[in-house]
């Protein structure tokens, strides 16, 4: 399923999407260069010691210069890629890199096995010659990791270089012809397999990685989305729409607690509720929305006023509370005053003109046994009535 839409090229071991394929050789490239620089370096180490146990048998004269020349230019060459490979930073010249090596490679090995053959006179044997082609091809196919197609590309190479080798003509057959080409055959179908399967595997695994990884963040989004939907109904299940102070449930809510805290510690606290006066005439003279205005207004004269801990909440329609914790009555009754009086010497812009706005406000204190939200609201409403019916623009107490 995964693998089917990831596209995977059969023929090429590689994803199909050009696009998806660089961007898992990108991801794979670290691990991919660690691991074909250490081949290499363990492949010059290995010439280096074909170096030093050579070096006391060979016979001196040109062969065993052609020898040394020859695995040295291998160890050289294993050391400069190794090197090359470690500071690339892209996926191609890695790639190249390692078939320049097995280049190298086929040369060194066909010079040593040439000048073994001629200028010592010791033809070598074709079994040897097989078996150390077949072992480079398997090496390319098993721990080169490079593309698929580089590594056909190297194992051709290698096959080219032992075919010249048969070709020229100085090899002893102490094996037959068929035999060979069979085991060179059977050699890369198995190499070829097991480097297709590596291929493909690793590219699964990378393909599952990154959709988990998509998923993830898909999954991480939406939680975030959901996070801030419900930070914002908690805001508008809490908030008054049109003036953005508190509603009236958020301020019930408030205020119990405050109680609570006011009742335990026995610190005074004081309510206040306002109303503006005759605002029906507001409306009904200037519309509806310039009695919006009005009321926005009164809040945001009201705001200023008040002390940071006093909580302000529209209780309804264009009625206001104001809890003022660690008030007492004398408190209460001033700050009511000094609210009565910012309402009433501001203008109000009410479209053509400007009009005047009052407030009535009755002040309640918590005492006695009034713990409770609604028993101090009531007091403060029976001296707002009170003020109402004593002229308006007036505070009382409850
Ligand atoms: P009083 O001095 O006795 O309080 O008189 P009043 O006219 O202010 O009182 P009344 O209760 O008769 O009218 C209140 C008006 O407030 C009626 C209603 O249309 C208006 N009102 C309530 N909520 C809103 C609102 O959100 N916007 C506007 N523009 N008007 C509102
Ligand atoms: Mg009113
Ligand atoms: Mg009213």
């Amino acid at each position: 399923m995964k693998k089917a839409q990831a596209g995977f090229d059969f023929w090429r071991a590689e994803f199909k999407d050009r696009t998806v394929e660089h961007k898992f050789r990108v991801a794979a490239l670290p691990v991919d260069q660690g691991q074909a620089a250490r081949n290499l370096i363990l492949i010059a180490i290995a010439y280096a010691t074909f170096i030093v146990f050579e070096w006391p048998h060979l016979p001196s004269g040109p062969h065993r210069e052609i020898v040394l020349a020859g695995r040295l230019g291998v160890f050289l060459a294993g050391i400069a890629v190794a090197v090359a490979i470690r500071m690339t930073r892209t996926p191609a010249l890695m790639d190249w890199a390692a078939l320049v090596f097995a280049a190298l490679f086929c040369i060194s090995a066909d010079a040593i096995f040439y000048a073994q053959a001629v200028i010592e006179n010791r033809p070598p044997r074709l079994l040897m010659l097989m078996v150390s082609f077949v072992l480079a091809s398997v090496t390319v196919y098993l721990i080169a990791p490079i593309r698929f197609r580089l590594q056909l590309m190297a194992s051709a190479l290698i096959a080219l270089a032992f075919s010249g080798l048969v070709a020229w003509g100085g090899v002893q057959s102490d094996v037959g012809m068929g035999i060979v080409v069979l085991f060179f055959i059977i050699a890369n179908v198995i190499g070829v397999a097991m480097a297709h399967r590596l291929h493909e595997l690793r590219r699964l695994h990378w393909w599952t990685l990154m959709e988990e990884r998509s998923l993830r963040t898909q999954l991480e989004s939406e939680i975030e989305k959901r996070r801030v939907l419900e930070s914002d109904l908690r805001h508008q299940a809490s908030t008054d729409s049109l003036t953005g102070i508190m509603n009236r449930r958020r301020f019930s809510e408030v205020a119990a607690e405050e109680m609570l805290r006011a009742a335990r510690y026995k610190h005074p606290l004081s309510l206040l509720v306002f109303d503006l006066d005759h605002f029906k005439k507001i409306n009904d003279t200037y519309g509806h929305a310039v009695g919006d205005s009005v009321l926005k207004r009164v809040v945001s004269l009201s705001i200023p006023v008040l002390r940071g801990a006093d909580i302000i909440a529209r209780y309804g329609g264009e009625e206001f509370t104001v809890l003022l914790p660690e008030t007492g009555m004398d408190g209460a009754v001033k700050m009511a005053e000094r609210l009565r009086k910012a309402i009433e010497e501001a203008r109000f812009d009410v479209g053509a003109g400007s009009a005047r706005v009052t407030i009535s406000v009755g002040v309640a204190q918590m005492g006695g046994d009034d713990f409770d939200v609604d028993t101090i609201l009531e007091k403060a409403d029976k001296a707002l009535y009170t003020a109402k019916s004593d002229g308006r623009n007036l505070v009382r107490q409850g």
